[in-house]
Parts: structure tokens; sequence; C-alpha cells
């Protein structure tokens, strides 16, 4: 397995450590949307709040060439893009994409979650794709260019937030394989409602043992859409035997738990420690994964890093061991995991029901982000 300098942590600045809102304020300059949404259509979308289905008025963008560097930085009306039907990224998958939210806290103002961690994942991506690193504050200025310019479009209901997705794609219009030497930088946002509005419910995963989202020295440890649609296939076969999700194994000896398509995943045992799978350079590092893990230790409990071998999984779910599992993401924040499945096995971890580590794990870490307790790891950024 690869033990490549790729897998040291991402650490991008804290909040403090990143310039205010609004000294980042002028490096996209707004051009208004002349058509915005209006009442009606902006009052539907926020009270469906479906994901990802609409967007904000307004996008941001950049364009990259290795004469002028980053360039055209802007903010401008949510439209369409122009892109030649040679674009690389149509043909190569050279892109990079990254997901945060920005919640609304009872006194009206506007924050994201490390914003510094995003920031330094999507350079840690762009450098496996070949695409050029972005300055981190010019990444966290956008999200405050775009929130400045749609401050309306994040909802206050509870649970809900606006989905920020900052992207990289490369334009140039070339058939050849090698370095895109046009790349456009953007930010779309999508305001959500709460994943699980009826309440925390578990889900079913089915573990593939066919195939494989990442393998060593592939792409795993990069956020990238050129992983998702491995994950796709897998993803609707097990959609068609009932279950919501699927985890991938390690594909050099398919026997180890690495991730879900999109969500990290972690056990809890009977003795009160943890286990996540290691960052072994085919797991995304997920922010949610890391600020979990230190929020387990400030409350003095045993998180391990480690190697989780799924026939060692199976056996301690089935001796009642493994007490609660759960996945987590920017989406959700925290899914819990009450069945696990394979093709001629099928365990329900403990009853099946959420676990009180899962519960409280998710009450403290909304509260955070909502602003409904303090923020002691410096992780809340003020966008508007
Ligand atoms: C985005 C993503 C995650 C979760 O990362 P967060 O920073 O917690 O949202 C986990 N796995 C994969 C493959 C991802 O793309």
């Amino acid at each position: 397995m690869s033990t490549s300098s790729d897998l040291e942590l991402l650490s991008g600045p804290t909040a403090s450590e990143l310039p205010p809102a609004g000294e980042l304020l002028g490096r996209f300059p707004l051009t208004a949307n002349p058509e915005p949404a209006d009442d009606e259509t902006f009052r539907r979308c926020m009270d469906t709040l479906a994901f990802g289905t609409s967007f904000t008025d307004h996008m941001v963008r950049a364009t990259w060439t290795p004469a002028e560097g980053w360039h055209g930085h802007r903010t401008e009306a949510f439209a369409p893009l122009t892109l030649s039907p040679a674009a690389a990224v149509l043909h190569y998958a050279q892109e990079v994409f990254e997901g945060l939210k920005a919640y609304r806290h009872a006194d009206g103002s506007v924050w994201t979650f490390r914003p510094g961690f995003n920031a330094a994942r999507l350079n840690a991506s762009a450098r496996r794709l070949a695409l050029p690193e972005l300055p981190e504050q010019d990444f966290v200025a956008s999200l405050a260019a775009l929130l400045a310019a749609d401050s309306r479009w994040v909802p206050s209901r509870p649970g809900s937030s606006l989905y920020l997705r900052p992207f990289m794609i490369a334009t140039e219009a070339f058939l050849g394989v090698r370095p895109a030497h046009e790349i456009e930088y953007l930010v779309i946002a999508s305001p959500v409602g709460p994943y699980f509005p009826h309440g925390f419910e578990p889900v079913s995963i089915w573990v593939s043992e066919s195939f494989h989202r990442a393998g060593a020295g592939g792409m795993g440890a990069a956020k990238t859409g050129g992983n998702y649609a491995a994950s796709l296939l897998p993803q609707q076969e097990a959609a068609e035997k009932g279950f919501a999700q699927v985890c991938f194994l390690d594909a050099t000896t398919n026997t180890a738990l690495e991730e879900l398509g999109g969500m990290n995943v972690f056990v809890v045992d009977d003795d009160g420690g943890l286990r996540t799978p290691s960052l072994t350079g085919t797991i995304l590092e997920g922010g949610t994964r890391g600020a979990i893990i230190e929020l387990l230790r400030d409350a003095g409990r045993d998180v391990r890093e480690e190697v989780i071998q799924l026939e060692d999984l199976r056996a301690q779910i089935r001796a009642g061991t493994v007490k609660e599992m759960f996945a987590c993401g920017t989406a959700a924040v925290i899914t819990p995991i009450g069945r696990l499945a394979g093709a001629d096995w099928d365990a329900i971890v403990d009853d099946g029901t959420p676990g009180e580590v899962t519960t409280s794990l998710y009450g403290e870490l909304t509260d955070i982000q909502y602003g409904r307790r303090p923020d002691p790891h410096d992780w809340m950024y003020r966008l508007a």
C-alpha cells in the first residue's frame, strides 16, 4: 500500500488565520444578475429545499492559463457555460471539486465550516489531477463573494443550509492527452434542507466485493468526478437490491473497509472506543471525519485510525461487540448505519437503531455549525 508523502494530513489555515471576509470581498468583483429569480421562484426554491436542484442568482469564476496564471476573477449571473465540445474535461475528466455549506445563525449572520481545510484539499486534489492550485485566500474570497451577492438564498429553517460547490475544470479545446492549458474555477450554490427531514434514519449499506472506487496510486484521495463515475454502477446495483449506499473495499486485497462513494465510515465498539479506516492513499480525507476525530478525542474517547478487515468486523457485529456504525460527510453530516450486507451475508448492527455516540456526535457537530455551542477549534468562519 502506498505510503507516499501525499498521505500527510491536510492542514489549511483555521478561521482566525484567514483575513475577515470583508477584506477579501474585492477579489471577485460583482456584475449583478439583471434578472434574479422573481419572488415566486425564490419562494418555491426556499420552500422545497431539494438537494442540488435549484441554484442561486450568481456564480463566481476565474480562468487560468500558463501565461497569465489566474485572471478574470469575477462574480456574475448564474448561467450555462459556453464550452467547446472539444473541452478536455468532457473527454478526459480533468476536474476536481469541493463541497461545503453556509449556515445561518440565529442572529442572521452566515458562517461556513473549516473553509481553510477545503481550500487545502482542493489544492491537494488539483495536484493529483495536474490542475493549477488556487491561493487559499482566493478560495475563501470566492465563497465570501458569492455569499455577498446571494445571502438571501441561505435558508433559516432548522437543519437547512446553502450548499456551496467550488470546482475546477479543464476547458481547453484540445483532444491530445496532456494537462490542459486553459482551466476554469467556478463556485455555484444550492439551498438545501435537512438531510433527514423525518429525523435520524439508519441506512443499509451494501459492501461491494466486485467493484472498487479507487486503487493504489490512483485518484482515491482526490475529490474528483472520476471516482464518483466509478461508484455509480455499484450504487445502482445496490439500490436495486434495496440498499441506500455502497461501501467499498480496498482494491489490493479486497478485504479491508475503505469508505462509501462520498462518505467516510466509523465503527463504535462496546468499550466506548471508535475506529475508522486509516488514510491509505485510496480514501478521501473528509473534513467531517477529521472534526469527529477531534471532538471524540476532546471527550477523552479512544479513536483509532487503522485497517478494518471486513471479516473481523462481521465477526464482531455477530458477537455484539460492535455497538454502532455511521458514515459522515458534509451533505448528511452523520448517517447511522443500521445494516451491512454482501453477496452471501447480512448483518444488523446492534439492534439497527441509531446509537448514543452517533446521535450525540451529530448534535455536537451541528450545534457548532449553527452557532448553538462554542467553537473551541476555530472551525467557523463568518462569510456574511
Ligand atoms: C467529499 C467526500 C467525503 C466527505 O468529505 P467531507 O469533507 O466530510 O464532506 C468522503 N468521501 C468521499 C469520496 C468524498 O468525495
